[in-house]
């Protein structure tokens, strides 16, 4: 994070973190940092539809990467009736290049624990899970000190602080498999099951963990309800520049001088992002494409930085904001070897329940793996934009296929000419293409 000063009514989400040492914030110094105020404040001010009303019109959108909107779904749970229902808090963050949830995971526990107990008061759940991904050792053990200090103090168990309230946390470590963060794999991965996804609907909120009703949130969309309730919801809209509402976590990765993750409003350029948080390029290497959200968003250049990064300006230039953490691909980078790269995670990542996703991503890489090894053809640009729309949106279950398309048909826009000079670089006579072809195939 910057060293730039930051206050409540500016930085709701990371103004209490300790930016020197970078230690977690306890219980302690969360207490003295007005820590648990919202939930006291909610206990005796509040019903659970006053807060759900409160999240709506403050028109919060999920920070996972779809960006629904979270009193909207906190309102499709049904009516309280004495069926259990439960809230889960997605820290499955495996992205790749996405870092932002491990930040309020490490530092600011206590804040996500009550963002957590608000959200299930106003769902009316008694019970939540936060699913952390297994290789974030210092988040689960933080999470683990800091639910333990807030079971202490009264803030979670029977009767909270008095109340009528009852509220368990229990947290649980996944094992490792990047479809988890879809919101139904979570929910069969919670229950022992495989991870795959399940088809909608029913939706959570209705058949959900253990077949109940069921709300989804991410770390950073629960971490900014504490804030809401305290500061109300028009505060909540106004400190944004565009029309998606509050801060974002927000970052840049790759060949810049200063990467990392910044708490900004939404509506700040992506040239902003770049030149004044993440401080440029690097020297000697110049940007030539970046991800605004992740490595499932289509790729962009250096003309669109004057976009605003929200959901609708970004997707309007023809991306996704995703999780809003960028990533710069400077000159040097081959764009046919990225893709590669990036095309064998989702093929190893596929859960492998629907053909399309299954059988389409391995034969993608091993196309693409042809640029790089000098047997490509012509036709095989042609191939690989007919999976582009064969693994698009609507032709699987969940939305890993088509995000595994959105980089590999953005790099064949915009630059179609270094798959075909691959093809041109290596271009063999007859006698050699059939025997390197041959030897693919003997490969498959
Ligand atoms: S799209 Fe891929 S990851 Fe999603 S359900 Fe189908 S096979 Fe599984």
């Amino acid at each position: 994070m910057n060293h730039i000063i930051k206050y409540p009514e500016t930085h709701p989400l990371t103004w209490r973190l300790d930016t020197i040492n970078k230690n977690p914030i306890w219980i302690n110094e969360y207490h003295k940092k007005n820590g648990y105020s919202a939930l006291k404040f909610m206990l005796n001010n509040m019903t659970p539809k006053d807060v759900i009303n409160l999240v709506k019109d403050s028109e919060l959108r999920g920070r996972g990467g779809a960006g629904f909107y979270t009193g909207i779904k906190w309102s499709l749970m049904p009516k309280k009736n004495n069926i259990p229902r439960y809230l889960l808090c997605n820290a499955d963050e495996m992205e790749p290049g996405t870092y932002k949830d491990r930040l309020l995971l490490e530092q600011l526990p206590h804040q996500l624990l009550e963002g957590m107990i608000i959200s299930g008061f106003a769902i009316e759940a008694t019970m939540a899970y936060i699913f952390l991904r297994g290789e974030y050792i210092s988040a689960e053990n933080n999470l683990k000190k800091a639910i333990i200090e807030a079971e202490n103090c009264g803030y979670l168990g029977r009767n909270i602080l008095g109340s009528d309230f009852t509220f368990k946390i229990v947290l649980h470590t996944g094992a490792g498999r990047y479809i988890c963060g879809e919101e139904t794999a979570l929910i069969n991965s919670l229950e022992g099951k495989r991870a795959n996804p399940r088809i909608k609907p029913p939706f959570p909120a209705i058949v959900g963990l253990w077949g109940k009703p069921t709300c989804v949130n991410n770390v950073e969309t629960l971490s900014n309800i504490p804030a809401i309730v305290l500061n109300g919801s028009n505060w909540y809209k106004k400190i944004s520049l565009s029309k998606d509402r509050g801060t974002k976590l927000m970052g840049f990765s790759g060949r810049v001088n200063n990467p990392g993750v910044w708490e900004v409003p939404f509506g700040i350029s992506a040239r902003e992002l770049l030149e004044d948080y993440a401080k440029g390029m690097k020297k000697g290497f110049r940007l030539k494409a970046w991800q605004p959200g992740g490595a499932g968003t289509d790729f962009l250049t250096e003309k669109n930085l004057d976009v605003k990064m929200d959901f609708d300006s970004i997707s309007k230039v023809g991306s996704r904001f995703g999780t809003g953490i960028a990533m710069a691909v400077d000159h040097t980078v081959n764009i046919v070897s990225l893709v590669l790269n990036l095309e064998k995670f989702f093929s190893r990542e596929s859960c492998g329940l629907c053909t399309p996703c299954r059988e389409g991503l391995p034969w993608i890489v091993k196309i693409l793996q042809s640029f790089e090894d000098g047997f490509a053809q012509n036709e095989d640009i042609n191939i690989l934009e007919d999976l582009c729309v064969q693994l698009g949106p609507g032709k699987t279950v969940c939305a890993h296929a088509p995000g595994a398309m959105e980089p590999l048909q953005s790099a064949i826009k915009l630059f179609r000419s270094e798959f075909e000079q691959c093809i041109r670089k290596n271009s063999f006579s007859n006698i050699e293409m059939i025997n390197k072809k041959n030897m693919f195939k003997l490969n498959l």
